[in-house]
């Protein structure tokens, strides 16, 4: 897929452009709590910040309802975006003040959450037309909301002609390592697949039976395909209804000679929170008063072991509660083993981008996903609805 690149933008010199970030961070008591994002999206305003005339950076942030709410304020975002510049930022109220229009040449603009508009999520034309008026050329590096037909990535890019419109540099990185992933992987091509549940990642699951010649099963999703071999697994968390598309997937992969790995063994506890017993038993022998909440030593070295020849590898979801130290031994395994492996590695998810934080293996993972949903989605192969409109 070749996106418009910023560096063919037509007559960036004068234009006023209209900047899609992904600056949906956490923010408590009107502070930052983490600035990965902001970080993310800094090489597209410096090169813009070095060309262009006037810069608006706009985003949504949180689960704001399409009315304002101070809960869901961009605010505190622009005095770190100013400091991580170097120049000022001014912070507009509302993302459709009629003052946008007059900013001076040389100014960075930051809009007011996206989604005090109901026009946002409707994906509304009118919105989408008052958004951008004030500028002249449309720039998204938004990899995170690519997967949703909102105003500001579908509607809006759609009202400037190629030429007007590109790629941010962030979009362009993710687009480029997950293409590397979905069209035409370096075999081996070995994918790890965990966290909560199976019923939010079948179609990934399905379309990565594709192209793997191995997938490792982890997480609490593990357990659904445990219980759909007809094991026991006692109060662990599973989806029920999930069980037949769990032996689906077991038989595609039968079908087509792709190893795929189940735990053997696992870690079980009583609870989450201070829990009085923990055990590692085969997977066959989970107690019925206790739940799987990890990989145990067997499985890990087993999913290590296929990892170690990969020459591509893609890891979405933790292979247990590895927000608790003790059950977070297989999912820091999948990390350190992905941080050793000399084929080209990408991870995505949410959660599965927390424990390769805290694993210290960032910077040896050859590209980590800033879109969780945004990067599943394209591994399914969807048409994701931002990056159509880009290329229209
Ligand atoms: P990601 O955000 O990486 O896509 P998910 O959101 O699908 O991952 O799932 C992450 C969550 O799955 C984590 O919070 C983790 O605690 C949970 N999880 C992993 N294994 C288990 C398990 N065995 N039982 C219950 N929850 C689990
Ligand atoms: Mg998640």
């Amino acid at each position: 897929m070749i996106l418009p690149a910023l560096t063919d933008l037509d007559g960036v010199e004068d234009a006023r452009v209209l900047t899609r970030l992904d600056l949906n961070v956490p923010v408590a008591n009107g502070e930052v709590l983490d600035d990965t994002r902001i970080v993310a999206a800094l090489p597209t305003l410096r090169w813009l910040g070095e060309r262009a005339s006037v810069i608006a950076a706009c985003s949504h942030l949180g689960k704001a309802k399409g009315t304002p709410d101070p809960a869901y304020t961009l605010a505190p975002v622009a005095p770190v975006l100013a400091d991580a510049l170097g120049r000022p930022v001014r912070f507009v109220q509302d993302c459709l003040d009629p003052t946008i229009a007059a900013a001076e040449p040389g100014t960075l603009l930051l809009l007011e959450n996206l989604r005090f508009h109901p026009g946002e999520k409707a994906n509304d034309i009118d919105f989408a037309a008052k958004l951008t008026a004030p500028f002249t050329h449309f720039v998204n590096d938004a990899f995170g909301t690519a997967h949703r037909a909102h105003a500001s990535v579908s509607a809006s890019p759609r009202l400037y002609t190629s030429g007007k419109k590109a790629a941010g540099f962030l979009m362009e990185r993710e687009v480029s390592a997950l293409s590397r992933v979905v069209t035409d992987p370096e075999q081996p091509f070995v994918a790890v697949v965990g966290g909560a549940k199976i019923s939010t990642k079948t179609a990934p699951l399905e379309a990565l039976l594709d192209r793997v010649q191995t997938l490792l099963i982890g997480g609490g999703m593990a357990n659904t395909f445990l219980k759909a071999q007809g094991r026991e697994i006692g109060r662990s968390l599973v989806e029920d209804e999930m069980l037949s598309r769990a032996r689906a997937v077991m038989e595609k992969a039968a079908d087509r000679s792709i190893e795929l790995l189940i735990p053997t063994d696992v870690v079980v506890a009583d609870g989450l929170d201070n829990p009085s017993r923990v055990e590692i038993v085969p997977s066959e022998l989970v107690p019925s008063d206790l739940m799987v909440v990890d990989l145990g030593p067997e499985s890990r070295q087993r999913y290590t072991t296929a990892l170690a020849g990969a020459r591509t590898v893609f890891w979405n979801g933790p292979m247990g509660v590895f927000e608790i130290d003790a059950f977070a031994e297989g999912t820091l395994a999948i990390a350190t083993a992905m941080a050793e492996s000399s084929g080209f590695t990408v991870v995505g998810g949410g959660e599965s981008v927390m424990a390769i934080r805290r694993a210290g293996v960032v910077d040896r993972i050859d590209h980590v996903s800033t879109g969780g949903g945004a990067s599943l989605s394209f591994l399914t192969g969807d048409v994701l609805p931002a990056l159509a409109a880009l290329e229209e």
